[in-house]
């Protein structure tokens, strides 16, 4: 409601009427009260601008935050670059040498021969392809929405594809130990992959200089939560260092092999989820870092 004042201008007021009855009916009387509320209406409407305002610099830090993420990945890509090439080294180098021993045996007319060279050609397109395939999703950029159910040992053998041949190489034995009946958790799997990656290329290179290199990876369920653990036999982490590893930009690796972008990133998109990542580690011993995913509750009827 509007009151007019002399001069014209309109003044927003809350009114309240009270009906005052006397003993003689004549008497009867109403009060009227208005109450100028101007500054009240101002401080709502500045309050509106500044929700909006909020909303607005929330979506661009979330944009931000997507745009770090996927920098990181990218740059963790960048060191991955010489270990994907060996992977996709390891076919090339069969199918050529498949075509190879195929034209000798059409030469000597062994005809009987030819047929599994040509399998074996096959075979290794398909692996090359896969890897290429593999490389193209999760190069992605990974919006945090993309979030469904999915089963976390597929999660954790796609993102084997591109190490397995550069822990053949480096003479890193893996041992998988992925439990059975592991439910569902839900997830963006390509940023489950970065911090599953992020993991492993770290635990590849605190093995560089150990006699003994082994990535143990397993699974299990723990309550209602999934439990990812990967260890390393490496060299481990003393104190300092324990302290800094989520920070952003720490690293202990020369320029060139680290952005120390891996953990804290990992570290967010793991909170994101709902979950935590924690980490036992013991200088000369090697390090555990631990995954925690809390399982999709199934929806009763
Ligand atoms: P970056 O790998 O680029 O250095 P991260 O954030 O992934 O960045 O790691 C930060 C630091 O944490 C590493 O430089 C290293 O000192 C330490 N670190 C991480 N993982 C391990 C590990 N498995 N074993 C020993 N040290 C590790």
């Amino acid at each position: 409601m509007f009151y007019v004042a002399k001069d014209g201008h309109r003044i927003p007021v809350l009114t309240s009427r009270a009906f005052i009855e006397s003993e003689s009916a004549d008497r009867s009387a109403i009060v009227c009260i208005a109450k100028d509320i101007t500054e009240r209406i101002q401080a709502e409407q500045d309050l509106c601008q500044v929700n909006a305002d909020l909303t607005k610099t929330n979506a661009r830090l979330q944009q931000t935050q997507e745009q770090l993420i996927q920098s990181a990945k990218l740059a963790s890509l960048g060191e991955m670059a010489a270990g994907i090439a060996h992977e996709l080294n390891q076919p090339l180098h069969i199918i050529g040498m498949s075509a190879e021993m195929g034209i000798n045996y059409l030469q000597i007319e062994k005809y009987d021969k030819i047929e599994p060279k040509l399998e074996k050609i096959g075979q290794q397109v398909k692996r090359a392809t896969a890897i290429i395939n593999h490389l193209r999703t999760f190069g992605r950029e990974a919006s945090d929405h993309e979030q469904s159910n999915h089963d976390v040992s597929h999660i954790i053998e796609d993102s084997f594809i591109l190490f397995t041949e550069q822990f053949r190489v480096h003479g890193i034995e893996v041992r998988k130990q992925l439990g059975t009946n592991i439910p569902q958790v839900s997830c963006n799997p390509i940023q489950l992959e970065q911090v599953l990656s992020n993991l492993l290329i770290n635990a590849k290179d605190a093995m560089e200089n150990s006699a003994e290199k082994i990535i143990t990876v397993s699974t299990r369920v723990e309550e209602k939560n999934v439990i990812i653990e990967i260890q390393d036999t490496g060299i481990g982490m003393d104190k300092a260092v324990q302290k800094k590893i989520f920070e952003p930009f720490f690293t202990t690796k020369e320029v060139g092999r680290g952005t120390g972008l891996g953990l804290s990133i990992s570290y967010g998109i793991i909170n994101d989820h709902g979950g935590t990542l924690q980490y036992e580690s013991e200088p000369g011993k090697g390090t555990l870092f631990r995954i925690q995913l809390p399982v999709t509750e199934e929806k009763s009827e």
